[in-house]
């Protein structure tokens, strides 16, 4: 099966082929990702309207560039895959047309994917992980352990209950004058600073279950900073490095905590092959993968982390689980509506008629 997967749901535009033979690892023949940070950085943030139509002027070139990129036309491709939601609408939108487009005038089966699915599935992907799984999905927008049985068999644990880490790094970015996205402009600066200097709360470590709070941490760090801001007039150096070491070390912490405990639960279950897979944006930071990986370890579970590249957005997990989709049968129609909310643990949308 060789199917491209158009990815428009956040800030990043991208389109990607990915060919599975049966008994064969998958191959991602091209995964093109174009990126908006530079339109969006006068602004502090994604702005939805200039994201939707970045989306709508890249997607047909990216397409393109991905077709070029696998040497295939889209008669050799199998079908359509395009993330349906959830995300800003916009853009959710735009890679919907597109998808019905192509369809449309080629005659190739459309098929809608979940953002989420797409990165949850990825250690299938990446390392051909056998369910049942269990998944930290860490990212921009979200923050849940799932526990993932099949293609479209997600039972949420538990997760954020307010702000996703991503949004805390990106957040932290901001406070101390670093560049968007935050993620990896604070990992930078924290590998020359000390985790120990500022005592940045480890909120909800001390409840039951899998819930996780990550909007004090960003409270705190901003009550750091203004001390420090008020006592010598601006932020040394050392400062800055300490107070993003001080926060990764926080959101390492808590992140391991959980995990250790959700792996628990999920080594109750005496799965054949354990895994334990992290995926999102967030997933591509050092020393998160370190501490994930120490528990993963003790827990007797196999940890897998995807590539830095398919970690952030990317179209090649929008088509891989298309891959999966297309062969659970499963298949949309004209009827295929963008979602801007779409719990993974919920039906697809074909199957909700209202798309609420
Ligand atoms: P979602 O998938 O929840 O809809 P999204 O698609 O916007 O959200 P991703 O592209 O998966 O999110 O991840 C982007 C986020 O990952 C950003 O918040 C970014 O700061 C964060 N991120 C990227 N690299 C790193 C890193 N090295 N360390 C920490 N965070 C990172
Ligand atoms: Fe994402």
């Amino acid at each position: 099966v060789t199917i491209l997967g158009l990815e428009s749901s956040c800030d990043d535009t991208a389109a990607a082929i990915v060919r599975h033979r049966a008994g064969q690892p998958p191959e991602i023949l091209s995964s093109i990702v174009a990126g908006q940070a530079e339109l969006h950085e006068a602004f502090g943030g994604v702005v939805p309207e200039i994201a939707a139509r970045a989306h709508t002027e890249k997607l047909d070139l990216c397409v393109e560039e991905a077709l070029d990129e696998a040497r295939l036309s889209l008669s050799e491709v199998d079908a359509i895959a395009v993330t349906a939601g959830p995300g800003l609408i916009g853009g959710v939108l735009a890679g919907v047309m597109l998808a019905k487009g192509i369809a449309a005038g080629t005659g190739l089966p459309l098929i809608g994917v979940n953002h989420l699915a797409g990165h949850a599935l990825t250690p299938r992907l990446t390392d051909g992980a056998a369910y049942p799984y269990l998944m930290l999905l860490v990212s921009g927008g979200h923050c849940q352990f799932l526990l993932v049985e099949g293609e479209e068999d997600f039972t949420r644990l538990g997760g954020t209950i307010d702000d996703a880490p991503g949004e805390a790094f990106d957040k932290t970015a901001k406070l101390l004058g670093l560049p968007q996205p935050g993620g990896p402009s604070v990992e930078v600066e924290a590998k020359s600073g000390n985790p120990a200097r500022f005592k940045l709360p480890r909120p909800l470590l001390d409840r039951p279950g899998y819930n996780m709070s990550f909007s004090g941490l960003k409270t705190a760090l901003l009550r750091e900073r203004d001390k420090l801001v008020e006592r010598d007039g601006g932020l040394h150096v050392q400062d800055r490095t300490d107070l993003c070491a001080s926060f990764q070390a926080a959101v390492a912490d808590v992140l391991a905590e959980k995990s250790r405990r959700a792996l628990a639960e999920y080594m109750g279950r005496k799965p054949a092959q354990p895994v334990f897979a992290v995926a999102g944006g967030v997933s591509a930071n050092m020393t998160i993968r370190a501490a994930l990986e120490t528990v993963s370890a003790a827990a007797g579970a196999q940890f897998l982390a995807p590539p830095l590249r398919l970690c952030t957005d990317n179209a090649a997990m929008i088509a891989w689980a298309g891959i999966e989709r297309f062969r659970a049968g499963h298949r949309d129609d004209m009827s295929l509506m963008a979602r801007p909310r779409w719990p993974l643990d919920q039906a697809a949308p074909a199957m909700l008629g209202s798309g609420k």
